[in-house]
């Protein structure tokens, strides 16, 4: 057996993939799975090789102190990179954390920032707060601007621009190409939360430079796991990135990125049964007469259903529904606390299906609700049986009439 198999992203298909990337081969004992290797310190075999040892501190694998990562990380490293089809990762503790430090390795007081206003609300938190009193100044830009309208929005000292497509609790897709041509004309680094696309979205094919990954949801999968990647596509980004983030001391337990190396291997069929349950649930949705319109970038009703065939290879399991404007949140709520197999709750991504109420996420209204033209509920769909599912939902849409 080699030491590694070598999967080559065109050879082998994703599911292929995913069962194979950064096994530990004979490293192992022969055992299929590498263990956890904990650990802060690490011991040099001499006084001269600890400083030959600690310059190659940022070389790939690099064993240096426990804070650079070890054996468990490099493995899981190696799978993400493989996945986004990027140069290096970093893992980091949190999804958050790895929206945080590539938005902190690039800025500094006096820059400016453009950021989606269908952000992740957590990364508005960090705009808005830690960033703005730095002096780092942020603009919100509608989602689906174009190339002129970006154009319009970028300044001189404009040096990252942030997006995420979807925003995942309105859906709007954007761009990606067309806008990074438009930052990259003005040396601005492209950033991306990719978590909704996952590797149905290949990001640096599109032009993005830095690729976030919340590892909590689809890779996780389980619900019992938070973890973060960012993946660069050249060395350099990733010298800036994984600086920023070690000068912050960020770090994530091996036995995380273990939970989500076992959580890769599963991540194919979970997402296409996911995938396909969740179109079944968002076409149902459809032809109720309690919904005004459903949010999700795979049906043809999306706004910018075209750039999802033109982008992404597939969809995830997370979409928006609107109900009709004359049902208030009160009746909404009522309907949501009345599911029986949907958890009220934050994240996704795990083997359950959840909803949430769509709360204002977005600068543009308080609510969210006049943007959208009713109340909405984000829906994630899990690993249950889809007619279970679609029988609680019925009960819930009954409920709402009566
Ligand atoms: C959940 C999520 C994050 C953050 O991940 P955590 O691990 O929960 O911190 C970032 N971006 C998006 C789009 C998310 O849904």
């Amino acid at each position: 057996m080699p030491d590694d198999l070598h999967i080559k992203a065109n050879h082998h298909g994703f599911a292929t993939r995913v069962a194979h990337v950064s096994r530990p081969g004979t490293r192992s004992h022969g055992f299929v799975n590498g263990g956890v290797h904990r650990g802060s310190t690490v011991l040099y075999p001499s006084c001269e090789a600890r400083g030959e040892i600690n310059d190659k501190g940022f070389d790939k694998h690099a064993l240096t102190y426990g804070t650079s990562g070890g054996p468990t990380h490099f493995a899981l490293e190696d799978a993400i990179a493989e996945i986004e089809g990027g140069t290096r990762t970093m893992i980091v503790g949190t999804g958050l954390a790895a929206c945080a430090v590539p938005l902190l390795a690039f800025l500094k007081a006096g820059d400016h920032c453009l950021i989606p206003d269908t952000v992740y609300g957590p990364t508005r938190r960090l705009a808005d707060g830690l960033m703005a009193g730095w002096g780092i100044e942020t603009t919100y830009y509608e989602p689906t601007v174009d190339a002129a309208g970006l154009e319009a929005l970028m300044r001189p000292n404009t040096k990252v621009l942030y997006t995420e497509s979807p925003g995942s609790h309105t859906f709007e897709l954007q761009d990606i190409p067309a806008l990074a041509a438009v930052a990259h004309a003005r040396g601005a680094k492209v950033l991306m939360d990719n978590t909704w696309g996952i590797h149905h979205y290949q990001p640096f094919q599109h032009g993005v430079d830095v690729s976030i990954q919340a590892l909590t949801k689809y890779v996780g999968g389980h619900s019992d796991v938070l973890l973060g990647s960012v993946t660069m596509n050249n060395e350099d980004d990733w010298k800036t990135v994984a600086s920023a983030g070690r000068f912050m001391g960020h770090y994530a337990s091996p036995d995380d990125c273990w939970l989500a190396l076992r959580g890769l291997r599963t991540m194919a069929v979970r997402l296409k049964h996911q995938e396909a349950a969740g179109l079944e649930v968002a076409r149902w949705f459809e032809t109720r007469p309690e919904v005004l319109r459903v949010l999700h970038p795979a049906l043809p009703s999306h706004p910018q259903h075209a750039l999802f065939k033109r982008d992404f290879t597939g969809a995830c399991s997370l979409f928006g529904v609107v109900f009709q404007p004359d049902y208030d949140m009160a009746r909404i709520h009522a309907m949501v606390d009345g599911l029986t197999l949907f958890g009220i709750g934050a994240s996704w991504g795990g083997f359950e299906s959840l909803a949430l109420p769509t709360t204002g996420y977005v600068t543009r209204t308080a609510t969210g609700a006049e943007v959208l033209g009713g109340p909405a509920v984000r829906f994630h769909i899990g690993l249950e049986d889809t007619a279970d599912l679609i029988a609680d939902l019925e009960a819930g849409l009954v409920g709402l009439s009566r």
